[in-house]
């Protein structure tokens, strides 16, 4: 059995005695309506303010940069309110806020911002495959590749230590 439930897996682990180092920075995202007769034809990146603009299906979408708070925290307004306020000075076509509340995601991070990937250090037949941080749509088939070659104890494509879930000993 592997356990992939992100932020939400030291749930379960602490129950069987092991408290990985885990912590999530959030990010929220809302749609808003184009008024301009030709929105961006691509994501634009404010690196100064920390927010994306990008085209998409649903609408112009604004993506936030990481908030510290605690996992199950009601979601706070601050992060989209400047975030927007940042992208109206810079795209004054911006319209309306579309979605009824804003997208809010949990990203799980380790203390040292490496994936877990590998045997649970408890024994049990269980498996690991979490914590990807700010990279999991872009990390995830490497480690699940990872995970395979370990499970079938193939010999692995890279060098699983730093990736191992024993560094978390606790
Ligand atoms: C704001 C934000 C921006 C991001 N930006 C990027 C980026 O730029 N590049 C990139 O590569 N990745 C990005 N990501 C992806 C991020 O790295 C991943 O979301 C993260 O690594 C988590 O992926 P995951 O699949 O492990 O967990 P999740 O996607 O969080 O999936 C865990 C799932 O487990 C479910 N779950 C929890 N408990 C239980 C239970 N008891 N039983 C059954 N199911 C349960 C949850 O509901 C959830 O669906 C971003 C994520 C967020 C939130």
């Amino acid at each position: 059995m592997i356990l992939t439930l992100g932020a939400w897996t030291p749930d379960l682990t602490k129950g069987l005695g092991w408290h990985p180092s885990v912590f999530v920075k959030r990010g929220y995202h809302m749609h808003y309506a184009p008024t301009a007769p030709a929105e961006p034809a691509m994501a634009l990146l404010d690196a100064d303010a920390g927010y994306v603009l990008a085209p998409m299906r649903q609408g112009l979408r604004l993506t936030t940069g990481a908030e510290f708070a605690p996992r199950d925290a009601p979601a706070s307004p601050i992060a989209l309110d400047r975030a927007e306020t940042a992208a109206r000075r810079l795209y004054p076509a911006l319209g309306a806020r579309l979605d009824p509340a804003p997208w809010l995601g949990q990203r799980p991070c380790t203390a040292d911002m490496l994936p877990i990937v590998g045997p649970f250090p408890r024994g049990s037949g269980l498996w690991l495959n979490f914590g990807h941080c700010h990279q999991g749509l872009t990390l995830g088939p490497t480690t699940g590749r990872l995970l395979a070659q370990l499970m079938g104890g193939e010999a692995p494509f890279t060098d699983p230590t730093p990736y191992a879930p024993a560094r978390f000993s606790r």
